[in-house]
């Protein structure tokens, strides 16, 4: 990570921003405006990523607005435009995401700091070794000036590839519940216990499973997922005492999701009812969908019909740090096409066309802010 912010600040520095490292670990560099007392615009992404990735997820939101700032030549604008390069984005190495925004939204407490590695190294000490200082996070926090966010962002999925399009504004991102379900049965011999004397934990689970598929192919807008089973004992020769299930709900629309979720676990209780087994359900996550900025959304609408190319209006089935911003200032997204919907993986791509119509839309979009004369008004909370 330290190289790779001595690269973008080799970048960004020759566009007469300033550069630094918060105490999160985020980059931060301000492109100055052409008025004292100016507002802020942030824009950016996140520059960590997964084991096995791709190139493009996070990053080429940085480089997008890099490349933006590059396009507009030496131009200021009446704001002060920050870029950011995130931290902790996909919280691989502690299990929580979001680091690095959340910094920036007053997030990161004292329990936060304490969260241990697999090694068992805390936050506090990953952000000593980085060679910052973690009691200066209140530092990281927003500019009070800071009156929008912005971030580019590969879509990650097929809808834009089939639609035939560039570019989506997106208009919310999806709330996701996250469960823990143990189906509990009764261990016995695979040889000897007839079939109509079982307590099979893991048929249970496989009965419910394909139920949650069902479900959610039927309900508009849901997406439910069971990604991981683990089976106890877990012998070849033995009926499965436990099985221990993950789900994943996912909707734009609280309601939707929070009734799913209760359905979904009561159709639990049912195949394991009938079938004389238990369960058992812990709730693991519930983060609330977030609205992205109305005024904002429109604007990015626009500024990618004047590229010539035709708007799409989606949501996001992702976590982004636009999702925590939001909390603080109005913020937005813009999505590019992710050729075969690829993400998370080697083969993650994106088309060179598509970037230069993000880099244009993103250009026309700091222009139209500008001079929207409700920019200010309608934005500014501070
Ligand atoms: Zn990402």
């Amino acid at each position: 990570m330290h190289d790779v912010h001595r690269e973008i600040t080799r970048w960004l520095e020759p566009l007469g921003a300033k550069v630094y490292i918060d105490a999160a670990g985020n980059m931060r560099a301000i492109y100055p405006s052409r008025e004292t007392a100016a507002s802020g615009l942030l824009v950016g992404s996140h520059l960590d990523t997964v084991p096995k990735a791709g190139a493009f997820d996070g990053i080429l939101g940085v480089m997008l607005a890099i490349a933006c700032l590059e396009a507009l030549g030496g131009e200021k604008l009446p704001y002060v435009v920050e870029v950011v390069g995130f931290s902790e984005e996909e919280g691989v190495r502690f299990g929580i995401p979001f680091i690095g925004s959340r910094a920036l939204v007053g997030r990161v407490d004292n329990d936060l700091l304490s969260v241990q590695d697999a090694r068992g190294i805390s936050v506090r000490k990953a952000i000593q070794d980085f060679g910052l200082d973690p009691r200066e996070i209140g530092h990281a926090a927003l500019y009070p000036e800071t009156c929008v966010y912005l971030e580019f962002h590969i879509e990650q999925g097929p809808v834009l590839e089939k639609l035939g399009l560039p570019l989506a504004a997106v208009e919310a991102i999806a709330g996701q519940s996250r469960w823990e379900l143990t189906f509990l049965g009764r261990a016995n011999h695979a040889g000897t216990t007839p079939m109509d004397q079982r307590f099979d934990a893991l048929a249970a689970a496989a009965e419910w499973i394909t139920l949650v598929e069902q479900v959610a192919k039927t309900t508009p807008g849901l997406f439910a997922t069971v990604g991981s089973v683990e089976a106890r004992p877990g012998a070849t020769n033995v009926i499965a005492a436990e099985a221990r299930v993950t789900l994943d709900v996912r909707h734009r629309d609280e309601a939707v999701r929070s009734r799913a979720v209760e359905h979904l676990i009561e159709r639990a209780e049912g195949v394991a009812q009938h079938r004389g087994l238990a369960v058992r359900s812990i709730q693991r996550l519930n983060q609330p969908a977030v609205v992205m900025d109305s005024f904002l959304t429109s604007q990015i609408e626009e500024a990618i019909r004047n590229t010539g190319c035709t708007p799409h209006r989606m949501v996001s089935g992702a976590g982004h740090d636009a999702m925590i911003l939001a909390e603080k200032v109005p913020s937005a997204m813009i999505f590019l096409r992710t050729p075969g919907g690829i993400s998370h993986d080697p083969s993650e791509s994106v088309a060179i066309d598509d970037v230069a119509k993000a880099i244009e839309a993103g250009v026309r979009l700091l222009h139209q802010l500008a001079s929207a004369p409700t920019f200010h008004s309608r934005t500014c909370r501070a």
